[in-house]
């Protein structure tokens, strides 16, 4: 498997402490916006997971971030995610500090994106979140919290009455279950739900709407009008997806999940086509390797094939995102 060291910004933030880290020359990607925003103000999108179930240890669970006026909303909570804003934290990105984590909104409930949940309630209270977690996401998010906080009421009790300090309300969970329009707002954001389908499951996508950007994030999701309608003209598109070189190779109970739950770069070109995104981004591709089945699939599902069939179908402007990337 082609590994590449992938741990670096894709666009070093305003902070003079910054440095790029070794490797990190323009456009080593591939796909690297070279008008990604600088300002300290403006809305940018930091990638703290772009992975898939596939444990790689290059790419933790699917976690995205957008920060905005110093404040930091999280789209799903894959394995890694609190370390991985604290990695940004180091980069200078300092409303990913783990204490400053307070506002997450979850696609769907699969574990890849979920795993990351009792790292994302507990962690940043350990390190002295005084507020409770913010968390949006469909029906059962509420029970998923309630309990996590069940499983870790041992621990919960120790901090909060034994002699370590803790604040009293950080650990706690104010969950709210989203349904299709505006599922939160604020001075600084309005996130909009838009129900797509994951197989049969009822999973959401989210439009960001800011003074300076506008951001669909696809989550997981079979092709959807609304998903192309929801973005019409916005300034970044964030879709998973999976080659069709790849999908070609797996077996065909996975070929029949994967048409149902997924969606192809060949879909994803249509959905580009008639939404038109400043910049589409691809995230959560499927795995290299033809997934679980353990198929010798050669290098199909890799990022270079995923680019290709992209710019074969799709002639707008296409990144491939890794973790700690910066649009
Ligand atoms: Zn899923
Ligand atoms: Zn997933």
């Amino acid at each position: 498997m082609h590994h590449r060291p992938r741990l670096v910004l894709a666009a070093v933030l305003a902070c003079a402490s910054c440095t790029a880290a070794p490797g990190d020359a323009p456009g080593a990607s591939g796909g690297r916006p070279p008008d990604a925003p600088t300002a300290d103000r403006g809305t940018r999108v930091v990638f703290l997971g772009t992975g898939t179930p596939l444990p790689d240890p290059e790419r933790s669970g699917p976690s995205t971030a957008v920060v905005v006026g110093g404040a930091a909303y999280l789209f799903d909570a894959g394995p890694g995610v609190v370390r991985r804003a604290m990695a940004a934290a180091a980069r200078g990105v300092s409303a990913l500090d783990s204490v400053n984590l307070h506002t997450a909104f979850l696609t769907h409930l699969h574990s890849d994106h979920t795993m990351g949940l009792p790292d994302l309630i507990l962690t940043p209270w350990v390190m002295g979140r005084k507020e409770p977690l913010a968390l949006y996401g469909p029906p059962g998010t509420a029970a998923m919290a309630a309990a996590i906080l069940t499983a870790w009421s041992e621990d919960i009790a120790h901090r909060l009455d034994g002699l370590q300090p803790a604040t009293p309300r950080g650990y706690q969970v104010n969950a709210v279950e989203v349904s299709a329009g505006v599922a939160y707002e604020d001075a600084r954001v309005k996130v909009t739900a838009i129900p797509v389908l994951h197989g049969d499951w009822q999973a959401f996508a989210y439009r960001i709407d800011t003074a300076d950007r506008s951001i669909v994030i696809s989550g997981d999701a079979r092709p959807t009008p609304a998903l192309a309608e929801a973005c019409n003209g916005c300034d970044l598109l964030i879709h998973e997806v999976q080659t069709e070189g790849s999908t070609a190779k797996v077996s065909p109970e996975w070929q029949a999940y994967r048409r149902q739950y997924h969606t192809t770069t060949r879909e994803l070109a249509d959905i580009a086509r008639r939404s038109r995104p400043g910049l589409l981004i691809l995230y959560h591709r499927a795995n290299a390797g033809c997934d679980q089945v353990g198929t010798d699939c050669g290098t199909s599902g890799s990022e270079e094939e995923a680019l290709e069939e992209m710019r074969r179908f799709y002639d707008g402007p296409v990144a491939a995102a890794h973790d700690l990337d910066v649009f």
